[in-house]
């Protein structure tokens, strides 16, 4: 079996292949595993390409973890959720859950609320007690703004609340993104177990808390990693795959599972003619961007509460690496797309600096800094977007999927990934079994 590409989708589904005791070989076009979740360097210090958070509910990620031996405690750091947004002149709004069982822990939370009037309040908190009774097929999907616009929701309650929830969890502002996924999200977030919405920030760089442990696992269970070895096509004979191409070789396979990003995949998929149509597809489900700026201050710069929404300009959520064993280190984060994508770094470094210091004025100048761009960090996340999503079993006989893009319901998250990852293992090893029955 192959699984090409090493993010986390590609980890899960070789993690599980092996577990089972299928051979796999696994080839990862980068040097380095991860894929869009991944190390790199800044200075002396090992950063990631774009600060990431989970929350209490990516089960099948706590469950990869566990099986790869992860010690969830070690590697991430559990916190109640706690919104806070402020700008220059103070704090706008703060929302902390509360001790009680969900989803009451998110009522009393929208209920105490501080920075809401009255009034935001109880449309908030009618909204969230509709929450559960709020499905829209695919074919009905609207907008996230739309959404908001029917539950009356106040313009407060969506420039303070909702549409930074919305742009954090979606990687797409709330006028485009899909009404669907966003309740998907909350859904997943708040109505089930208190727990699930609390955040979960890792301790460690990306490539320790997963790719490190995920390899040491692989490797273990026999499992080849080639790094630095791009699949550049798929082998077929008649309607089955039967080995990838790489390196100008030729090398065999019953079963292929394609774990590339959504792009990727499409180019691979492009030269079948079983799965063009299926690739055009996913050339439609277009691309956000998420740009991350790391600040080192002094080691005794801290932010309090550990992250913060920032209104009123470019930067939009500012986290402290303290958590991470990184004290001074700030990752000032922007998720979707607009001009902070096309300035020049170092204009744009400038702005996001003025507007820390607008907020932060007591802190001294940053030391040094990071900035990366991810330009296709995400799926664009629109109304509709779950009718171009592809499901894990494809129409070619050997060829599968894994990915945030494929039909997990979910945004481009960690957790599609890994159950993305998990859903095409199991769908694999049921045909595997009935292959092998005698
Ligand atoms: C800056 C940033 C911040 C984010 N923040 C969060 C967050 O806070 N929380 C969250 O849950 N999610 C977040 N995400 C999203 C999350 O990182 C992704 O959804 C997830 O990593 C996608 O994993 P994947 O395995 O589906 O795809 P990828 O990570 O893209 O993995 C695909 C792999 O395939 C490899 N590949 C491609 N083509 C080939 C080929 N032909 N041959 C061999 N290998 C190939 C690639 O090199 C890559 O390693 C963020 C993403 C970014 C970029």
């Amino acid at each position: 079996m192959i699984v090409v590409g090493g993010g986390w989708a590609g980890l899960a589904t070789a993690v599980e292949l092996a577990r089972h005791g299928l051979p796999v070989r696994l080839f990862e076009a980068t040097r380095q595993l991860g894929g869009r979740a991944r190390r790199v360097r800044f200075g002396e210090r090992a950063v990631d390409n774009g600060q990431h958070l989970m929350i209490g509910a990516y089960r099948d990620t706590l469950t990869l973890l566990q099986r790869v031996g992860v010690d969830l405690t070690r590697v991430l750091h559990r916190q109640r959720l706690a919104l806070r947004l402020r700008d220059a002149g103070g704090q706008r709004m703060a929302l902390r859950t509360a001790p009680l069982p969900a989803p009451l822990h998110l009522l009393a939370g929208l209920l105490t609320a501080r920075g809401l009037s009255l009034l935001d309040r109880r449309k908030a908190l009618r909204f969230g007690r509709r929450l559960g009774s709020l499905r829209p097929t695919p074919d009905q999907d609207i907008s996230v703004d739309a959404l908001l616009r029917s539950e009356q929701q106040t313009a407060a309650l969506m420039q303070t609340l909702w549409q930074p929830l919305c742009l954090a969890t979606l990687n797409t502002p709330s006028q485009h993104a899909s009404a669907r996924v966003f309740l998907r999200v909350l859904d997943e977030a708040f109505l089930h177990q208190r727990a699930h919405s609390d955040l979960l920030v890792p301790a460690l760089d990306l490539g320790r808390v997963l790719s490190d442990p995920c390899a040491a696992f692989l490797e273990l269970h026999r499992v080849r990693i080639d790094l630095g070895a791009r699949v550049d096509a798929l082998d077929l004979r008649g309607n089955r795959v039967q080995g990838v191409r790489v390196g100008g070789r030729s090398l065999a396979a019953r079963q292929v599972v394609i774990a590339t990003d959504a792009r990727n995949s499409r180019r691979l998929l492009d030269g079948v003619p079983a799965l063009a149509t299926l690739g055009r597809r996913l050339g439609d489900l277009g691309s956000e961007p998420i740009a991350t700026l790391y600040l080192q201050y002094p080691p005794a710069v801290r932010l309090a509460g550990g992250m913060t929404g920032l209104l009123d300009g470019h930067g939009q959520w500012l986290f402290d690496r303290r958590l991470c064993g990184q004290p001074g280190l700030m990752a000032l984060v922007i998720s979707g797309d607009g001009p902070h994508m096309t300035m020049p770094p170092e204009v744009l470094v400038d702005a996001l600096r003025a507007q820390v210091r607008a907020c932060f004025p007591r802190w001294p100048q940053p030391l040094s800094h990071l900035l990366v761009r991810e330009k296709h960090a995400t799926f664009s996340c629109r109304p509709g977007i779950d009718r171009l999503r592809p499901a894990v079993r494809t129409p070619l006989r050997g060829a599968w999927l894994a990915g945030d893009y494929t039909d997990t319901g979910l945004p481009a998250t960690l957790e599609g990934a890994v159950r993305s990852g998990h859903a095409c293992a199991a769908q694999l090893r049921a045909e595997e079994l009935v292959h092998c029955r005698p």
